[in-house]
């Protein structure tokens, strides 16, 4: 263990502890970290006595500034380039109604007992006397060779004391690819109804850390399984299942979208992206309908999904500014790349998508990649294919046409200086008139082009040229 506990900092703790006959141990993630050999730079240090004033008396040593939280009993302090936070060893209990445990003063024991996972709970003894001894109470470390997520005391207990812990275990479980353990996962089950007590955006902080695992598949199925999606997401949780009707079924488009947001995450870190992922197809519950002799229709679902996108955010506490507008932006044209991809690709369409993505169209095509997810490997190939073909055109057609942030050759002004006219209907109707002649390839993307185009446009609706542009 004393390998680990190479920087100076600790034994300068160790020291400091002596001559203050104080306990003082490493605890937790940090610990937790060292097994797993993710080396961290957050390390949370528990003394048996006043965390604060030995944090101080650390600060003194080191030359550095103390930060004191006298409300939570804590102090931290930045060194080199590790943050340090100091607490005393605590006993906690709860009341039912608040996740705010009731704190005394405890040992190390109570303060191992307090944490949320046995490899949570791991300390290493910072004291001369027994310097780097780990402390194990709740057999951690085989918890960690089992990947196994178990909670130190009764998990029924842990849970409803601070329903988070439930969010946590499941995250845990996928960033680590860990598995909970079956009577934690029943205490989860039991006790999802509990999550109301917890504030959206803890547990939103939470969702987007498994988001943001390797395969976030892992949790959202802990999410489904014990019930507590239904409560953070219920939105999400309507686009299980398959329905049958005269034989024709369609498929089951809750693991279908976690297929997807597996899929993007090896392409992809991007949390929005990975948001679009599991939005895309939200709106196929409420858009669903049965078309006799034909089967399952979602009509619709994109425009009705990105209109829902808002709201969702709003729910979540996910924020309300650009993010959300890519993300909408995203489920709105989700079907595009792959419509082009199954049918002949004419230069006018791939301009269209240049135009509606702009700058977003690299995202837009990993997400159409991610949503192919037929195990048929006859479609597999053919789609492949395809959309290599359309990636090629909207190379070619960008380079040549540039419209991916494109901006008018013509504005307004330039029409109401032309026609000696003010600004009204007549200068929207000029100016779609040559973004569709532009996008379905009449005339070309030029500025003299596109002048020419405008006068004849014009003197159609009796418009005379005043003025220069
Ligand atoms: P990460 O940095 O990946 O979030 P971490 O374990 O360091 O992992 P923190 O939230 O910083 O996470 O928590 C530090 C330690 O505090 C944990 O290892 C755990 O021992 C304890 N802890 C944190 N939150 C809780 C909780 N809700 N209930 C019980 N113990 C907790």
């Amino acid at each position: 263990m004393v390998k680990h506990l190479n920087n100076p900092v600790f034994s300068i703790i160790s020291k400091l502890a002596a001559e203050q006959n104080v306990q003082a141990f490493a605890i937790g993630g940090f610990v937790r970290d060292i097994f797993l050999r993710r080396p961290s730079k957050d390390i949370d240090i528990v003394v048996v006595g006043n965390g604060i004033d030995f944090a101080e008396s650390v600060g003194k040593k080191l030359k550095v500034k103390v930060s004191v939280f006298k409300n939570f009993g804590t102090a931290s302090l930045k060194y080199q380039d590790l943050e340090i936070e100091f607490v005393g060893a605590r006993k906690e209990s709860y009341r039912r109604d608040s996740r705010k445990p009731i704190v005394e003063n405890g040992t190390l024991d109570d303060d191992q007992k307090r944490r949320d996972f046995t490899i949570n709970a791991l300390a290493i003894s910072l004291h001369p006397d027994n310097y780097g001894e780990l402390l194990d109470p709740f057999n951690g470390i085989a918890d960690l060779d089992n990947k196994l997520i178990r909670t130190p005391l009764d998990p029924a207990e842990t849970f409803s004391d601070d329903p988070l812990r439930m969010m946590r275990a499941i995250r845990f479980a996928t960033q680590l690819n860990f598995r909970i353990d079956d009577l934690a996962v029943s205490a989860i089950r039991n006790n999802a109804e509990r999550i109301g007590i917890i504030s959206q955006e803890r547990i939103t902080d939470e969702l987007n850390k498994i988001i943001l695992s390797a395969k976030p598949s892992i949790g959202f199925k802990y999410l489904f399984d014990t019930g507590l999606l239904h409560k953070i997401f219920p939105l999400m949780t309507a686009l299980h299942g398959v329905d049958y009707i005269d034989g024709k079924s369609h498929k089951d488009n809750f693991y279908h979208t976690l297929q997807v947001l597996d899929n993007i995450c090896e392409t992809t870190d991007d949390l929005w992206l990975r948001w679009a992922a599991i939005l895309h197809d939200i709106a196929k519950p409420p858009t669903k309908r049965f078309e006799p002799g034909h089967g399952w229709t979602f009509h619709g679902h994109e425009d009705k999904g990105a209109r829902m996108v808002p709201k969702i955010f709003a729910q979540l506490k996910l924020p309300m500014n650009d993010k959300m507008k890519f993300v909408q932006k995203m489920v709105q044209l989700h079907l595009r790349p792959i419509v082009l991809a199954q049918s002949i690709v004419t230069d006018s369409a791939v301009r269209r998508l240049l135009f509606d993505a702009g700058e977003d169209i690299e995202s837009l095509m990993l997400l159409c990649k991610a949503d192919i997810t037929t195990k048929n490997e006859y479609k597999i190939k053919k789609y492949r294919s395809n959309f290599e073909l359309v990636q090629q055109k909207l190379k070619d057609v960008e380079e040549r046409d540039k419209v991916r942030n494109w901006q008018p050759p013509v504005t307004g002004n330039d029409i109401m200086e032309l026609f000696g006219i003010k600004e009204g209907r007549e200068v929207g109707i000029i100016k779609n008139q040559i973004r569709e002649a532009i996008l379905e390839g009449e005339i070309p993307n030029s500025r003299d082009e596109a002048i020419a185009y405008t006068i004849a446009k014009g003197a159609e609706i009796g418009l005379k040229v005043v003025g220069k542009p």
